[in-house]
């Protein structure tokens, strides 16, 4: 059987060592400031946001929320996030996407100063990840390499399968990958003999977006498994990209649904945040 990565307690850390971070920055008084910005009225939206806003409190970070109408012009959310980028009292912003239909996500992402970039969408911040500059990672690929390090597997000299090539999870997992030195291949829809690929891997990584599309026969014995997938059933219960009955039967370390890689997205959420009172200094 296989040893299970617990996200939720590694969460939890994290959050009880940026609880005493933001303690000592208000001893030298440093308030650290996140405006949160949700557009439209989207029901999961509001639970993240209100999530969001929770672990401010908890950690002792100050978050200011902006509710704009779905009926709200783009031109309203830009002016919004100009005049976020110029006070100086705001170290963080952080857009709550989907945005209404009407609104060019792009054009949107790319009005938010980079320095205050606390998801890590700026094509700056992807940039700088690219090249290894110092910058704003997204938080579920930040998650998993923590995920990673805190549970001891080494990474280095790795062959690693990153499953899924989106922006905000697949591509910056593998840069991540890559930047701690393991032999990244990035697989997707298109890929051939997907199965054969991914038994090559040391660690595989799935964000696919596919309900327990992986199996046993996707997974080298011993193999380091993480799931980014989060889908719910009919019956509303949660499960990942991966068939974690069958594939802990045979992996060495795995991730479960829920408790794995969700838990981190908002812990490394709120290490950005306190990142953030640096890059601004
Ligand atoms: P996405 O739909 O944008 O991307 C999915 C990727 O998987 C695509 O690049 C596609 O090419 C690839 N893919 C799809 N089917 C495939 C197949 N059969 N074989 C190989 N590759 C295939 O999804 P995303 O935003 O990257 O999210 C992926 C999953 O992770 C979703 O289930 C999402 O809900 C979850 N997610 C979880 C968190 C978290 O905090 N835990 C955060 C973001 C996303």
């Amino acid at each position: 059987m296989a040893w299970l990565i617990d996200g939720k307690e590694i969460a939890a850390q994290i959050k009880e060592e940026l609880k005493k971070e933001a303690a000592r920055c208000r001893k030298e008084g440093i308030e650290v400031t996140l405006a949160v910005i949700q557009a439209g009225e989207d029901p999961a939206s509001g639970i993240y946001v209100s999530n969001k806003k929770k672990a401010c409190e908890y950690i002792g970070i100050r978050s200011l929320s902006y509710n704009l109408p779905e009926t709200a012009k783009e031109e309203e959310l830009l002016s919004l996030i100009d005049k976020l980028n110029c006070d100086p009292a705001v170290n963080g912003i952080l857009v709550q996407l989907p945005l209404p239909k009407h609104m060019n996500e792009e054009r949107v992402l790319l009005a938010i100063d980079p320095k205050k970039d606390v998801d890590g969408f700026h094509p700056e911040n992807v940039g700088a990840l690219c090249i290894g500059q110092p910058g704003f990672v997204p938080c579920t690929p930040a998650g998993i390499i923590e995920l990673l390090k805190r549970s001891g597997a080494g990474i280095a000299g790795k062959e690693c399968v990153v499953i899924g090539r989106s922006n905000i999870v697949g591509k910056p997992a593998a840069l991540l990958m890559l930047r701690e030195n393991a032999t990244v291949t990035i697989a997707h829809s298109k890929t051939k003999d997907l199965k054969e690929l991914c038994r090559r891997a040391d660690i595989l990584i799935v964000a696919a977006g596919r309900p327990k599309m992986i199996t046993k026969e996707y997974v080298k014995e011993g193999a380091i498994v993480i799931d980014v997938g989060i889908h719910r059933n009919a019956a509303g219960k949660l499960c990942g990209d991966v068939d974690f009955e069958d594939v802990s039967a045979v992996c060495g370390m795995i991730t479960p649904v829920p408790g794995g890689v969700g838990p981190m997205t908002i812990a490394m959420l709120m290490h950005n945040c306190m990142a953030s009172v640096k890059l601004l200094q």
